[in-house]
């Protein structure tokens, strides 16, 4: 790919050296669609604007608030966490790229150990992220986890996403939306690591203190949907590699200060370094020059994304398949209470020897192939154990009920 992407560059450069003003056309194409990467200074394929990715941002934001204060979830400084988080965040923001973003984080009341980002300066963590048994202990892996989603949004991940995607689409006409944008490459993981630990020394968090967490997880977490592991992928040397990096990062760190030198170092440090990225001329050939380098590296990790892709697809239809393969539904019916009063019953059966630390149903109902109400059922099962479930059916018109097995999550030994 790579080779073959040279071959064409000088090419073309030779051919469009002599037809200048398709080169100048070709430069103004290219600067319509790409943009500099604010950390690396390298030219990146970006179809979305900056203004269009903190207009899509801003909306989300309404959205998924209103979303959750739909659901009685407490959010922001209803919940007892937001000052903290704010805190470390407003402290990070220091030292990141980007500042003139409208940045934001929101912490919204979900037991999932997750915190994720949507582009535009928006971030939001889930409660369950410092409640939750897995949760983060301390201010300084607090501070990871944050400096984390502010990489991805420094970096531009979720913008690049929908530009891989849409490049992709061109490629293959098969790819479809799917889990494209559930989740960030490895590729975008390792980056976002990076910058994260830089952004954590040079803000006096302890940046050894992000392998911590990976170290944590790696054994724990499940690919479930909401949680950590799927919107951030784990690859198994993410928590050697990750700590390599905080090593590295340790000589910026001065503990509970900001570096004084941060505004160098943010640019150009052991771990990364901002360079600008060559000045092609318009209608000396620099203008193909441009095109190719821009779309053949967009292409080569639209490429990546798909691999990626197509691995976590694998992944869940794996974990699916073991799910029915492991439990059970018995004795689903409709019972109708003396009351008038209408009962969905059946049996959870674990037909295996382990623990299973919890199995998630998701009890669906559908009126006319729409499903217009669901409703999970959690629960522990331990080996060959079985459990009666009998849920309250609210008096709505449904024409079928049916239950999907997403999640079983094994417990360790
Ligand atoms: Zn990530």
């Amino acid at each position: 790919m790579a080779r073959l992407k040279k071959s064409i560059l000088i090419l073309s450069f030779f051919v469009l050296s002599a037809c200048s003003s398709l080169d100048k056309g070709l430069m103004n194409v290219t600067n319509g669609v790409s943009s500099y990467d604010s950390v690396t200074g390298e030219r990146q394929l970006s179809l979305i604007s900056e203004e269009e990715e903190i207009r899509k941002a801003t909306e989300r934001t309404a959205a998924l608030l209103a979303d959750a204060k739909e659901k009685d979830q407490k959010i922001d400084s209803d919940t007892p966490h937001y000052e903290r988080v704010k805190r470390i965040f407003d402290r990070l923001l220091m030292v990141a790229h980007r500042q003139h973003l409208p940045w934001e984080i929101h912490v919204v009341e979900d037991e999932r150990f997750n915190a994720f980002t949507i582009g535009g300066g928006k971030v939001f963590i889930n409660t369950g992220l410092i409640d939750s048994s897995l949760g983060v202990r301390t201010d300084d892996e607090l501070a990871a986890v944050i400096a984390h989603e502010i990489a991805h949004v420094t970096a531009r991940h979720a913008s690049e996403t929908r530009t891989k995607l849409a490049v992709a689409q061109l490629a293959d006409s098969d790819l479809k939306n799917q889990v494209f944008e559930a989740s960030f490459t490895t590729n975008q993981e390792k980056e976002a690591d990076k910058y994260a630990v830089i952004y954590l020394a040079l803000a006096g968090f302890d940046p050894q203190s992000a392998s911590e967490i990976w170290k944590r997880h790696d054994q724990k977490l499940g690919s479930n949907v909401g949680n950590l592991a799927y919107t951030h992928p784990i690859y198994d040397e993410r928590a050697e590699e990750v700590a390599m990096h905080a090593n590295t990062a340790t000589n910026y760190y001065i503990p509970n200060q900001i570096n004084p030198n941060q505004e160098e170092l943010k640019l150009c440090n052991e771990i990364y370094c901002y360079e600008q990225a060559p000045e092609y001329k318009a209608g000396e050939g620099g203008g193909i020059v441009a095109f190719f380098d821009t779309l053949g590296n967009a292409f080569a990790e639209s490429m990546d994304a798909k691999k990626e892709q197509n691995k976590r697809l694998l992944r869940k239809q794996e974990q699916q398949s073991l799910a029915r393969r492991t439990v059970r539904v018995d004795n689903l019916q409709l019972k109708s209470l003396s009351n008038g009063q209408k009962q969905l019953v059946g049996k959870l059966v674990n037909t295996t020897t382990k623990n299973i630390s919890s199995v998630k149903f998701t009890l669906m109902y559908w009126s006319q192939k729409k499903v217009i109400l669901q409703m999970p059922i959690e629960k522990e099962l331990m080996p060959r154990e079985e459990f009666n479930f009998s849920i309250p059916l609210k008096s709505i018109n449904f024409s079928n009920v049916s239950l999907t097995h997403e999640h079983v999550n094994f417990a360790e030994n």
